[in-house]
């Protein structure tokens, strides 16, 4: 029970959740508001039949996965954005073939652009080319999830507009090095679990609670400023209306 009626619920912007989670299971994340990405088409295509008030479902291609790759058709993605605010995951990692993957996302960043979308973007070990392919297609719906550029690099996605959804695996001096009102939470779950000792989607405690101490300020101030990050985010990129109604008046409210 809240204590006060005011009280926000734990934001999750990157997460993995299996598309036949039931309502017992989504009872187990505690009112937790959660992104949750899918890995391949096939996962999109049985994600958005769901219709969840506390969790966003993403329309994905993981670069890490070359099935997912490959059954990437440009239309049938372009259909889910009727569906779905959210693209995700998406973006380039260090395994598989650059040329594959930047083929795809290329495709991805073709379809998002002006339409009322925010993107979460993987970079594992790719950060450079990813910037350089936002560079030449910039979009103000961006997220990077869990990035590990260089201090250039995060300078130069600061100035692309991006947002960065960050967890507790990531050491002091990048979080403290990022500007708090670019920052959202993630857990990146079950990725993440042995990292950042997340036992499930929307635990986000403990980053709130490194980064308080970091900006000098409490744990509940810093969920606040997440949800008006995405209320910030939401409403450049006309997301807002899109998300389930209680998740756009948390944004709201916050
Ligand atoms: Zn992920």
């Amino acid at each position: 029970m809240s204590l006060f009626p005011d009280e926000l619920p734990a934001l999750d912007c990157h997460a993995h959740i299996a598309p036949d989670v039931t309502d017992h299971q989504i009872g187990a994340l505690k009112g937790a508001v959660v992104f949750a990405m899918t890995r391949t088409p096939a996962e999109t295509t049985h994600a958005l039949r769901r219709q969840d008030t506390t969790l966003v479902w993403g329309s994905g291609a993981h670069p890490a996965v070359p099935a997912a790759l490959k059954a990437f058709q440009p239309r049938q993605f372009a259909t889910t954005l009727k569906q779905t605010c959210l693209i995700g995951e998406v973006g380039l990692d260090r395994r598989g073939s650059l040329q594959a993957q930047r083929a795809v996302l290329t495709q991805i960043l073709d379809a998002a652009r002006d339409e009322p979308v925010i993107l979460s973007l993987h970079s594992s070990g790719r950060t450079g080319p990813l910037l350089d392919l936002l560079t030449s297609r910039p979009h103000p719906g961006i997220i990077l999830h869990w990035f590990l550029g260089s201090a250039a690099e995060r300078k130069q996605a600061v100035s692309l507009g991006a947002y960065f959804s960050v967890n507790a695996a990531i050491p002091d001096d990048t979080l403290s090095a990022l500007p708090l009102h670019r920052l959202l939470p993630e857990t990146d779950f079950p990725a993440s679990r042995r990292a950042t000792g997340a036992t499930r989607p929307g635990v986000v405690d403990p980053l709130e609670q490194r980064l308080a101490q970091l900006h000098d300020t409490t744990p509940q101030l810093i969920r606040r400023r997440f949800w008006q990050n995405l209320r910030e985010l939401t409403t450049r990129t006309q997301v807002l209306d899109r998300l389930p109604e209680p998740i756009a008046d948390w944004a709201l409210e916050a």
